[in-house]
């Protein structure tokens, strides 16, 4: 473990210049899930705070450097970005399982990796992209224009950090709009180090602001604010109606990526040991936090018991410790509500008639300290049960079966979530059936999570509204103005010209 990586105290990051802590502020401590120890501490942002951000963030959009600079300036920018977090690899990093917990090995190889990857890909996008014009008039030609939108607020969650807030922010700059940035007041480690990269790189003062604290001090103050023009979201359902509401009262454009129980459905002509891996990824990497996951395993029932069994001794088989260790694959919750979260649902599926409780269910015992559980594997008798409708947001899958092709499909769409679903079949008419079927902004066939930047991601019902990846991240983070202008002089009326009077 590093610790001289951690920043000690994280304030907010406004104009360029990180602010000292503010006499009074409210302190909140950033703790290591895996030992519970106090590991920095964050100086909460109030409204006033908040109100200076979003001022720097207004100036610079209009003193216009970044606003109105090149695509070729910006997308050189967002280049170097990429390239200085890989050289910042290690720091970012070691923040990033520090506050999370997130095994190593996936912070590393999937959260930096997708960090980087998303300046990347919106420097591409910007250099590629082109704007619609209409000449089916033959008087007129018009095109249209994408300008920045002005100033974005970006709110994230907790479970992938770095991952999740920078595909709102590359969006967000890559399009000349200025932001302000609030990370999860358990999570705001690594954007210390990502504030000084995107200062590094040439991002102009007072262009990315951070603010860190709580959603309902700080994160609501950055939603209600006057002068912010765009909120991008991405947390819990409950948080999106919220954050919504106020969006809408402000007449703010958002969008809103939320919670989801997902169904990965398992037919029997399967490539089954494709299948059975794939499915022990979708529910327990990244300690089973994660939006995507695969927590409802559908089962064709004639291959149930045998794909159950391999299921249970794997999860048996995980790997759960010290998060920093390479070789672990199963780390802490984020914080003791999480873990209580966790084992809440197990006590319910011990008590219930309905439920089998495979594997796990109770607070893991290899260790005193840290907020771990153990992986959790239930087989439940029904899809209305509370295992099957809520977001358990952990390491713990919960087991259904089905006869045939409409059941399952029925037993998936019935959830108040539609974020994902995943599709194991070798047969192409069940697979195109399914992904008609489906009520999912997201269908994945015989992979596991898979994101693909080009492509809309977002949910349907109470997974979302709206989408981002390339064009629709475009719409989002741009206002589009529409420009007529005629091909040759035409004929106008002449209103209160009549003949001989007034002027020519
Ligand atoms: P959360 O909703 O508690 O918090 C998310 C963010 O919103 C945090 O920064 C929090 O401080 C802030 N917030 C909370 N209340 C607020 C308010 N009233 N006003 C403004 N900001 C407020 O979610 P979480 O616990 O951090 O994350 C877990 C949830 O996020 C899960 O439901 C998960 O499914 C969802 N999630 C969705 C996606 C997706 O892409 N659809 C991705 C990751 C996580």
């Amino acid at each position: 473990m590093a610790d001289r990586r951690v920043p000690g105290t994280v304030t907010s990051f406004i104009g360029g210049k990180w602010l000292e802590p503010r006499r009074g502020a409210q302190e909140i401590p950033v703790v290591h899930p895996a030992d519970e120890r106090q590991v920095s501490t964050l100086i909460e942002a109030d409204a006033d705070e908040v109100d200076r951000a979003v001022t720097a963030a207004v100036d610079a959009f209009r003193e216009g450097t970044w606003s109105r600079a090149s695509v070729e300036d910006r997308k050189r920018v967002l280049l170097r970005i990429h390239d200085l977090i890989h050289a910042n690899r290690d720091a970012l990093v070691d923040c990033e399982v520090m506050h999370t917990g997130v095994p190593i090995r996936q912070a590393r190889d999937r959260h930096i990796l997708r960090t980087a990857m998303n300046f990347e890909f919106f420097a591409e996008f910007i250099s590629q992209a082109a704007a619609p014009c209409y000449e089916q008039n033959p008087d007129y030609l018009t095109w249209v224009r994408h300008e920045p939108a002005g100033v974005a607020g970006l709110i994230a969650p907790w479970n992938a950090p770095l991952a999740l807030a920078s595909m709102k922010l590359a969006g967000a700059i890559a399009f000349g709009n200025s932001a302000v940035l609030k990370p999860s007041e358990m999570t705001p480690l690594s954007f210390v180090r990502l504030m000084e990269i995107l200062r590094d790189a040439g991002v102009p003062d007072g262009v990315v602001n951070l603010v860190n604290g709580r959603g309902p001090v700080t994160g609501a103050a950055l939603v209600e604010h006057p002068r912010v023009d765009v909120i991008a979201f991405t947390g819990g359902t409950a948080t999106g109606r919220q954050i919504g509401a106020a969006a809408g009262r402000g007449l703010k454009k958002v969008v809103t990526e939320l919670g989801g129980k997902s169904a990965n459905i398992v037919f029997a002509d399967a490539d089954l040991d494709r299948a059975l891996d794939a499915a022990l990824v979708a529910i327990f990497s990244n300690n089973g936090q994660q939006c995507l996951a695969g927590s409802r395993l559908l089962l064709q029932r004639s291959i149930a018991d045998a794909f159950i069994e391999k299921f249970v001794a794997r999860t048996r088989n995980l790997r759960i410790g010290d998060p920093f260790d390479p070789t672990t694959e199963i780390g802490p919750m984020i914080s003791a509500a999480q873990r209580e979260r966790v084992l809440n649902h197990a006590d319910g599926a011990r008590t219930s008639v309905d439920i089998e409780i495979l594997h796990g269910g109770r607070t893991w015992p290899g260790s005193d300290r840290g907020y771990y559980v153990e992986p959790t594997v239930v087989r439940a008798g029904s899809n209305r049960l509370p295992v099957c409708q809520q977001e358990i947001f952990g390491p713990f899958a919960t087991i259904l079966t089905f006869e045939e092709f409409d059941e399952a499909m029925a037993v998936a769409n019935d959830t108040e979530f539609g974020l994902v679903s995943y599709v194991w079949s070798r047969d192409l008419n069940t697979i195109m059936a399914a992904a008609e079927a489906l009520r999912s902004g997201i269908v994945w066939v015989n992979t596991p999570l898979t994101r693909e930047l080009r492509a809309p991601f977002g949910g349907y019902k109470n997974s979302g509204v709206g989408r981002d990846g390339g064009e629709w991240s475009r719409a989002l983070f741009t206002e589009e103005k529409t420009v007529t202008v005629p091909r040759r002089d035409f004929p106008i009326a002449r209103l209160g010209a009549r003949h001989g009077v007034g002027p020519p």
